[in-house]
């Protein structure tokens, strides 16, 4: 069956890790006491911290304490919705500023564009928020992206090593899994797309780990490459 939608993941497999771990995640932890307090009477900020406030029994005026658990999440690397929205509105700030872009590894956008050409629709499945995956590919350093890919997933679809999640992204997009490559650095994400009727291709980028990609081959049904050009699609 010829394959109709590509289905891709960013950290470790468009992109290196060390981007979001090295300059995002830090970055946010810096500014996110600032941002909160100087945009917390703004309505997009105000509507998260009533959440916030909410969700932890915080009351709304104690804003140092809501900073100081935020600030403790991200150092933590807690996955909350309301976290994710502010970090969301620091990056946006700083992309805006251009005092960073995207990392994007340089075989990834020639064969993105292919594809499209091809006709098979693109789509990114992160666990980052949408929002952040639109601000990532929109703020890239291969420029603007974002006209590449026709959706994107996040994990209010699904977790990312569940089975369920592959079935409501295939449902999502209306096609049948069979027709659809799932392409990730991580094993157990490709087992559970495998699972549920994907195709698969495993991406190991020697910048980002010590796996070695032969050994791994050797190991597994999910064809393994270690750049993007090396995808076979159909
Ligand atoms: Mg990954």
């Amino acid at each position: 069956m010829k394959i109709a939608a590509i289905v891709t993941d960013i950290e470790g497999t468009t992109s290196s890790i060390g981007f979001v771990h090295n300059v995002l995640f830090p970055y946010a932890l810096k500014h996110i006491g600032n941002f909160v307090r100087e945009h917390c009477e703004e309505r997009d900020v105000m509507r998260v911290l009533v959440r916030l406030s909410e969700s932890t029994g915080i009351p709304l005026h104690k804003i140092e304490t809501m900073i100081k658990l935020l600030e403790q999440w991200i150092k933590d690397d807690v996955k909350n919705t309301e976290l994710k929205a502010l970090q969301g509105m620091v990056w946006e700030k700083g992309y805006k500023q251009g005092l960073y872009q995207a990392h994007v590894y340089p075989d990834v956008p020639e064969v993105l564009q292919k594809w499209q050409q091809e006709e098979r629709n693109l789509y990114v499945y992160s666990s980052g928020s949408i929002k952040a995956q639109q601000l990532f590919f929109r703020f890239s350093d291969s420029g603007d992206m974002r006209l590449l890919f026709s959706g994107y997933f996040d994990t209010t679809i699904g977790p990312k090593r569940e089975v369920d999640s592959y079935e409501n992204i295939a449902q999502a997009i209306a096609l049948k899994p069979e027709s659809i490559l799932f392409i990730s650095d991580v094993k157990e994400e490709l087992d559970a797309a495998e699972a549920a009727g994907f195709k698969t291709t495993w991406v190991i980028r020697p910048q980002d780990t010590s796996l070695d990609p032969e050994r791994a081959q050797a190991k597994t049904s999910h064809p393994v490459v270690t750049s993007f050009d090396q995808i076979k699609v159909d």
